[in-house]
């Protein structure tokens, strides 16, 4: 079986200039980041046609390794094509950190890809570097402010804005700065997140156009005064240099798939402390320059699903007409209790045993309206009884379950997948949010944790119930909550898996990001700034002897 990297190199890609001719964007419009790579500049698009239906891609509790989200919906877009719908794919652009930690990319695998994927997953279009750029000119003003005599009275002991780096640097999670004497400041403790982890890479992500942009910039809470009253970005004046810097990064990013297919690679906030879903500014474009566009949301259904509909869409008024929910014989296995080291063994029992996670998500997901289509994605050994399990248990629900070879075959593997899935979208669907606006804070994460975790009960410290309190009176009352925890269980507990029941979830913290418009839930432990394996993957990294790079994926 060839690697990733190894098929990436086999394929003949277009000209950036032809794949964009092809779906419709003008030569004004595009703006080439070398041969492969444009962003699309919006303000030069035709004007749109009625919008195209919206898919989303998401999945079941997955394995460590992922069960094929970003690569089902690759091969689905690609499907789409062959069927002759005009489909755009939107998906986020990777993290510098992972690569160079465990092995693995974002860019999809096998027959469905994007590509140039070594540049995607490296320095891309230079997004997120912006992003940094734009979270640290605000830390740094921050400083500058306390420095020349701290005029807004912040407490040096509340500010909540830290610093971020693209990389899993564990040595910078906390630090005390700045030392070195009177000249370098005050010193206090702070740290460093990984970029995308920051709230600009939400709100980015979130932002409307580029005036919505600053706005949100301008109410990103920095940290708190002595008289315990927020101090926000706008009260340094940094909005309007932040957004200078993000004016490119706005952009979508236009590839294309192993088939030449269009995609936009935009954004890609953490889908724990945000809400881990490519940007609106992309999806709105896609809808309005195809008839389908397929998307993917972060982590299993029970996190990833849940923001996408209750985040994303609710603050970027989009609704999902379709859904697909991706489920992989491994991971049912491993949720009927197999361990990890015997995922390749064949074992219908445990299948059966497992499916009851697959079970739960397709319930969870009709409470938001939509009757999901599973996509069982083909692992070569997997066999015709386990996926018979599989079949038979989503027809309980009047849900297809359609085996998916995308990986082996590329978009001739998804075909029967693209067809249901279209008329599906065609048909469209009676989308709501599981909860409406008005609802009190602690209310909507009893109402996630409850209807969508299915915990029996769900313990919020008077701590915690005070400062969302406090948030409702300062007029925050009506943002969705962000929750963040484990994406192996529909519980707080990791190695609780199937679907469980009788468990608690426990608030342990919320956050509340008021640039980005949501209240970050934490239940169980939150990383905002990874660390590095024992062997790092960047140890087997280097360029041979014809430039080419090797040990990437
Ligand atoms: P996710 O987006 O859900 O995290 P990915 O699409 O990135 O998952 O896939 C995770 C890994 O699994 C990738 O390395 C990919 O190449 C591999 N993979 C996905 N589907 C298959 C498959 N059907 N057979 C073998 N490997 C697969
Ligand atoms: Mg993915």
């Amino acid at each position: 079986m060839p690697t990733d990297i190894e098929i990436a190199r086999q394929a003949t890609l277009k000209p950036i200039t032809e794949v964009a001719a092809a779906s419709g964007v003008p030569d004004e419009a595009l703006i080439p980041y070398g041969k492969y790579k444009a962003k699309i500049d919006r303000d030069a698009l035709p004007p749109a046609a009625a919008p195209g239906k919206l898919i989303l891609v998401t999945a079941i509790n997955p394995t460590p390794a992922g069960e094929g989200k970003t690569t089902t919906s690759v091969g689905l877009s690609d499907a789409l094509h062959r069927i002759g719908k005009k489909t755009l794919l939107c998906l986020r652009e990777p993290s510098l950190g992972p690569c160079f930690g465990v092995k693995g990319g974002g860019a999809g695998g096998g027959k469905s890809q994007v590509m140039p994927m070594d540049e995607i997953n490296l320095h891309f279009t230079g997004d997120f570097h912006a992003i940094t750029s734009a979270h640290n000119l605000l830390s740094a003003m921050i400083d500058n402010h306390i420095y020349w005599g701290n005029a807004l009275e912040i407490d040096l002991r509340r500010v909540t804005w830290r610093r971020v780096l693209d990389m899993n640097d564990r040595a910078l999670r906390q630090i005390v700065g700045p030392l070195g004497g009177v000249s370098n400041g005050f010193p206090r403790e702070t740290g460093f997140d990984i970029t995308v982890a920051s709230e600009i890479m939400a709100i980015l992500c979130l932002a409307s156009d580029l005036k919505d942009l600053q706005k949100r910039l301008g109410d990103i809470i920095i940290g708190y005064r002595r008289d315990k009253t927020p101090a926000f970005c706008r009260d340094v004046k940094a909005d309007g240099s932040m957004t200078v810097l993000l004016k490119d990064a706005i952009m979508p990013n236009l590839v294309q798939t192993l088939e030449n297919n269009p995609a936009f690679l935009h954004g890609g906030p953490f889908a724990n402390i945000a809400h881990g879903c490519n940007s609106v500014i992309a999806t709105k474009t896609a809808l309005a320059m195809a008839d389908y566009v397929v998307t993917e949301a972060g982590f299993g259904a029970d996190l990833g699903a849940e923001k996408f509909m209750d985040v994303k869409c609710r603050i970027a008024g989009l609704k999902p007409d379709a859904i697909v929910l991706v489920a992989t014989v491994r991971a049912l296995k491993m949720n009927g209790g197999v361990a990890k080291k015997d995922l390749t063994e064949p074992n219908v029992d445990a299948v059966r045993k497992g499916a009851v996670n697959l079970e739960r998500h397709i319930e969870n997901l009709n409470k938001f309206g939509i009757n999901p289509t599973v996509a069982i994605n083909h692992f070569y050994l997997d066999t015709d009884e386990e996926i018979a399990v599989i079949q038979e248990m989503a027809s309980k629900f009047g849900t297809d379950a359609v085996i998916c070879k995308h990986w082996a075959d590329g978009g001739a593997g998804a075909e029967e997948l693209a067809k249901i899935v279209a008329a599906k979208a065609d048909k469209g669907a009676d989308f709501k949010p599981l909860y409406p606006d008005e609802m009190p804070l602690a209310d909507k994460i009893e109402t996630v944790a409850r209807e969508i975790y299915r915990a029996e009960s769900v313990t919020m410290s008077p701590a915690v119930k005070s400062q969302l309190k406090q948030w409702e009176e300062m007029g925050y009352g009506n943002f969705p909550v962000c929750m963040a925890k484990t994406q192996y269980s529909f519980s707080t507990d990791p190695t609780a898996l199937g679907a469980p029941t009788g468990f608690d979830v426990t608030i342990r913290e919320v956050r509340l990001s008021a640039g980005a418009g949501f209240v970050v839930a934490i239940a169980g432990d939150i990383m905002t700034m990874p660390g590095l394996p024992k062997v790092p993957s960047a140890e087997a990294i280097y360029l041979d002897e014809n430039g080419q790079i090797e040990g990437l994926f």
